[in-house]
């Protein structure tokens, strides 16, 4: 049995815990690894070293830090193809889509190498006589990531990438479902230059998370997992009087207008829909057509589609939609809201309950469900499924379905398609939700802009990368300095003689 490690002082650790957690291989059911949960003192030990580390990091100029941001890009670029092939096996995404997880957290380290820039600080000159005032930028000390199975690669760079660049330490907890990659990539941080210690990564669960929730060390936490976890960990953090960023779930809604091009709206929900097996929180589980013939064209164009949509492992070739979803749980989880569904009146229009892949009998695949006529009371709409199961919500008018999305309890992504500027200008003013595409199905920003989602999709002020990312890992200090002049009346320029 293969077992997995910590990450401590830029090196292998075992984990002397004794417990561990099965680490599966989503296609075949199997357990392929074990992956040590670490102790409340070990988690204290990992703490301790990161805030020796720390000190030396934070002192240096920006730019030497930005320049190890340059050499990860380099060595992540090199070694893409296996870093993409571990974090398929483990998580059951397509290869196409790992390297789309890679590539998206890449690109925030590309963007932290405007470290220095982004940390310069203001001055005032002469803010008053003799008086000159700045402030700047430094970093908290030691923070915690506390990251979710489905971007292994992509969330942890997201935090981990910024926390470094503002000259934090950073301990990383990853996803126990699936942690590999995040342990590449802290060899990967090592090689890149980064001192040993400034970045450790400890595999564990609620005893690892609650320790560095409770550690007076650590002074700024970051989350991305589902919003009762997310909730927890910023009512903990924030009692104990860290800053806090916390990144739940969504039930994403895309509104379908009768003017919109359909086979582009039905080719969008199909990617959005059903692509990462709909693990993805910027994923569509519901859409909204507008009016009775709006709903019948989008549902003629989806079954179609859907029904060609072809699950098999990643290692099956690039034309895989997607994969299984991540553990035996979750496909449990799945069908039974799917069942739930049923039970309670939807319509399941596209029905793979009985889904089996030949030779992957144990794996944890789930086929692709569409179900028409959802309402709102309904499990399958209230509740965020994560799995390849698409919700059609009828509205009668745009205002309905507008307010559909609104009173949600979710509010992280959304989209409307139409061929009318009127329409989607309003819709993008009014909603409630914190990403919004137009005729975009996914729109997830780009490094240099800032993520993040509104209502119970987000607690907390700041979001995730962009100037945001800059402002959650530092502290302001402003400086008012008065240097009695020296200048004489005349000119003439006066030291005073020291006694
Ligand atoms: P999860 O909440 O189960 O786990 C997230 C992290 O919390 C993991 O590291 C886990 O070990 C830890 N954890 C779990 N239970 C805990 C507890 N009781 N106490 C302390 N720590 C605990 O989430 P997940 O299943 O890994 O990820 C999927 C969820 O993440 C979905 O809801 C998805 O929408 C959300 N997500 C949100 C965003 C965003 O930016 N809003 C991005 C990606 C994923």
């Amino acid at each position: 049995m293969n077992e997995l490690y910590h990450w401590i002082d830029g090196e292998r650790a075992k984990g002397t815990s004794g417990r561990f957690a099965d680490v599966f291989n989503p296609a075949t059911g199997e357990v392929q690894s074990r992956c040590p949960m670490a102790s409340a003192a070990e988690t204290e030990a990992f703490i301790a070293r990161a805030a020796a580390a720390q000190p030396a990091w934070g002192a240096m100029n920006p730019q030497r830090r930005a320049r190890v941001m340059m050499a990860m890009v380099g060595l992540m670029n090199r070694d893409m193809d296996k870093l993409a092939e571990a974090l398929s096996r483990e998580h059951g995404k397509t290869l196409p889509d790992a390297k789309g997880d890679l590539q998206r957290g890449l690109e925030v380290i590309e963007y932290c190498i405007a470290a220095p820039q982004m940390l310069k600080g203001e001055f005032t000159d002469a803010a008053g006589p003799g008086i000159d005032m700045y402030s700047m930028r430094q970093p908290l000390g030691v923070v915690a990531s506390i990251m979710p199975f489905n971007f292994p690669a992509m969330m942890p760079l997201w935090h981990v990438g910024p926390a470094l660049a503002c000259g934090n330490a950073v301990v990383l907890k990853p996803s126990e479902r699936d942690p590999s990659v995040p342990l590449m990539l802290a060899e990967l941080f090592v090689e890149a230059g980064l001192p040993k210690g400034v970045f450790q990564v400890v595999n564990g669960d609620k005893e690892a998370v609650d320790t560095l929730l409770d550690s007076p060390v650590i002074q700024g936490v970051s989350f991305v997992g589902s919003t009762p976890i997310a909730q927890y960990i910023y009512s903990r953090a924030t009692a104990n009087g860290k800053r806090a960023q916390c990144f739940g779930g969504a039930k994403n809604h895309m509104i379908v207008m009768p003017d919109a091009d359909m086979d582009q709206a039905a080719d969008a929900l199909i990617g959005a829909g059903f692509g990462a097996a709909g693990e993805r929180c910027m994923a569509v589980s519901v859409a909204v057509p507008v009016g009775k013939e709006t709903a019948d064209r989008l549902i003629d164009k989806l079954v179609p589609r859907i029904e060609k949509l072809r699950v098999a492992p990643y290692t099956d070739g690039n034309d895989v939609d997607f994969g299984p979803v991540v553990t035996r749980e979750a496909k449990e989880r799945i069908l039974g809201l799917i069942n739930s569904g049923v039970e309670q009146g939807a319509k399941l229009v596209v029905d793979n309950r009985d889904f089996s892949l030949q030779g992957y009998e144990n794996g944890f695949f789930v086929g692709p469900h569409l179900f028409d006529h959802v309402t709102p009371d309904m499990d399958i709409y209230r509740t965020e499924i994560f799995g390849p199961v698409l919700s059609v919500v009828r509205a009668k008018t745009y205002e309905e379905a507008l307010g559909l999305a609104m009173d949600h309890e979710y509010g992280n992504g959304t989209a409307i398609f139409t061929r009318d500027g009127d329409t989607a200008r309003d819709f993008a003013h009014r909603i409630n939700i914190g990403m919004v595409g137009i005729n975009v199905p996914i729109p997830v920003p780009l490094a240099y802009h800032t993520f993040g989602g509104w209502k119970k999709s987000m607690f907390g002020d700041l979001n995730q990368h962009g100037p945001d990312s800059f402002k959650f890992y530092t502290r302001t200090k402003t400086v008012t300095a008065r240097w009695p002049s020296g200048l004489k009346e005349g000119g003439e320029f006066h030291f005073k003689a020291m006694d």
